[in-house]
C-alpha cells in the first residue's frame, strides 16, 4: 500500500491513498491545477484515481472538489450531512430546506441520466464515423478541458440548449459526476480497497476520519485529522494501524500569544476544534498501541505552530516509551508533497 500526502495544514488538505488495484484521493482542499501539479510532482497519476473521498466540507478540504471530480470524471464519497452542506455553502444565497435538498438529488441524478445519454449518442457517432473530428468531444462532460462550467455555458449561445438539463447542469457548481454515501461506523469497500470511516468531534455537519486496509495486503493506514480531541471511539479506530497521518496542529503558548482573534482561539482549542501538539503527544504516550512503522504529523497551523515544535514534542513522547519499534515520525508539508509512503 502507499500514501503520499500532496498538501497537509489550516491552508489545504489532499492525500493519495493506493492499494494494489485501487487508488483513492482524500479530500481536495487545493484548487484543481495545484493538485494536479502536486500529483505531477509525487508521481501520481491523477487518470488512475478510481474515487474521492471527502472527510468534511470545510474549504480546506474540498476547495478543488467540483472541477477535479468532473475533470477526472470519477465518483465523490461524501456522508450525506457532507455532501448537503457542501452544496449549502457552495449556494450561499439559496436557502436550502430539506424538500429543496430532495429537489436538487434528483435534479442531479436526472442531469446525470442526461449526461450520460448525450455522452452514449456521441461514441456512438464516434464509432459510425471513426475519421470525422468530433466536435462535441470536448463539451460532452463538464470539465473535459479543465476549464470552469460557467465558461462552458457562456460558449453556448443558443437558448434551446441552455434550458437543456445538460446546459443547466453546466451552470451547476455543485454538480459531480456521481455521488456515493457512506456512514461513519459502517465499512465500504472500493475496488479492493476496503474503508472504515468513524466520526471525529469537530465543528462540521459530520465530519470524519478514514482507516484504509487493501484485501491482499495486511497493511492499515488511517488519517485523522481535524479533532478537537480524541474520544474514546477514535483512539479505538486507531488501533493496528501501520501508517498513521495525525494532526498536530497547534502549540498551545503560540495559539495563545498568536494572531488569531479571541473567539478563533477558543473555536481551535474547543472540543470541536483542532489536536494540539500536546494533546498529540499525549495520545501517543499513553493509548497509542505503538503499531505503526511510521507516524506522519498533519495539519500543522502555520500562523500557530513550528513543524520543529510538533517533531519534537511527538518524538519525545515516543521516547519515553523506548520498547517501541517502528515510529518513525515525518511532516506533512502545506506547500509541497511528502515522498510517497510504501510498505
Ligand atoms: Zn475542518
Ligand atoms: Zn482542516
Amino acid at each position: 500500500m502507499r500514501m503520499t500526502v500532496l498538501a497537509s495544514g489550516s491552508k489545504g488538505n489532499a492525500t493519495v491513498v493506493a492499494s494494489e488495484r485501487t487508488r483513492v484521493l482524500v479530500d481536495a482542499g487545493l484548487s484543481c491545477r495545484e493538485l494536479m501539479k502536486r500529483m505531477a510532482i509525487a508521481n501520481e497519476d491523477p487518470a488512475a484515481l478510481d474515487a474521492i473521498l471527502i472527510t468534511h466540507e470545510h474549504t480546506d478540504h474540498v476547495a478543488g472538489l467540483s472541477v477535479l471530480a468532473r475533470k477526472l470524471r470519477i465518483p465523490v464519497y461524501f456522508t450525506e450531512p457532507t455532501h448537503r452542506a457542501w452544496v449549502r455553502q457552495m449556494t450561499p444565497r439559496t436557502t436550502m430546506t430539506y424538500a429543496k435538498w430532495l429537489e436538487h438529488v434528483q435534479k442531479e441524478k436526472e442531469a446525470r441520466a442526461a449526461l450520460a445519454a448525450q455522452q452514449a449518442v456521441e461514441s456512438e457517432s464516434d464509432t459510425t464515423e471513426p475519421g470525422a473530428p468530433s466536435i462535441t468531444a470536448s463539451s460532452s462532460w463538464i470539465g473535459d478541458s479543465a476549464t470552469d462550467l460557467d465558461l462552458a455555458a457562456a460558449a453556448d449561445p443558443d437558448p434551446e440548449v441552455e434550458d437543456s438539463p445538460v446546459a443547466a447542469t453546466k451552470r451547476d457548481p455543485t454538480f459531480l459526476p456521481a455521488v456515493e454515501y457512506f456512514q461513519p461506523g459502517t465499512n465500504f469497500t472500493i475496488g479492493d480497497l476496503t474503508i472504515a470511516p468513524f466520526t471525529t468531534p469537530h465543528d462540521a455537519a459530520d465530519p470524519c476520519g478514514f482507516v484504509f486496509q487493501s484485501a491482499a495486503e495486511s497493511i492499515r493506514m488511517a488519517i485523522a485529522t481535524d479533532l478537537g480531541y480524541l474520544p474514546p471511539n477514535v483512539k479505538s479506530a486507531l488501533k493496528r494501524i501501520d501508517v498513521l497521518l495525525l494532526e498536530s496542529n497547534h502549540d498551545l503558548e503560540m495559539l495563545k500569544d498568536g494572531p488569531y482573534p479571541w473567539a478563533v482561539k477558543q473555536r481551535v482549542l474547543s472540543r470541536v476544534g483542532h489536536l494540539s501538539n500536546l494533546a498529540t503527544a499525549e495520545f501517543l504516550a499513553r493509548d497509542y498501541d505503538g503499531a505503526a512503522a511510521y507516524i506522519v504529523l498533519g495539519h500543522l497551523s502555520e500562523a500557530n505552530n513550528a513543524p520543529e515544535l510538533a517533531l519534537f514534542s511527538a518524538e519525545e513522547a515516543l521516547h519515553d516509551r523506548g520498547s517501541l519499534i517502528g515510529n518513525r515520525v515525518l511532516l506533512a508539508q502545506q506547500a509541497a508533497p511528502l515522498t510517497p509512503i510504501c510498505l
